[in-house]
């Protein structure tokens, strides 16, 4: 497994052993909302080709600096 795919996996609440469950979380009108991304739900996990959901949710909310500088964000 890629160092990607390892982070996407220990992190990602989207993550379903490779799958992805496709849940996009947004506010709207100060209500915390979801939908389901049918480009991303039940298909192998994308964050190698690009993931906008891991860049601006999950990885700002990783605490190990380590893995942080390990991806150069
Ligand atoms: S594609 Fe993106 S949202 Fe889906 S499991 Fe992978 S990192 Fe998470």
């Amino acid at each position: 497994m890629t160092k990607l795919l390892n982070i996407a996996r220990q992190y990602c609440g989207n993550w379903d052993a490779g799958k992805c469950v496709g849940c996009v979380f947004y506010r709207k009108d100060g209500q915390l909302t979801y939908y389901v991304n049918s480009k991303l739900s039940g298909k192998n996990c994308s964050v190698e080709e690009g993931c906008e959901y891991f860049e601006n949710i999950v990885v700002p909310g990783i605490d190990d600096k380590r893995i942080i500088k390990s991806i150069g964000a």
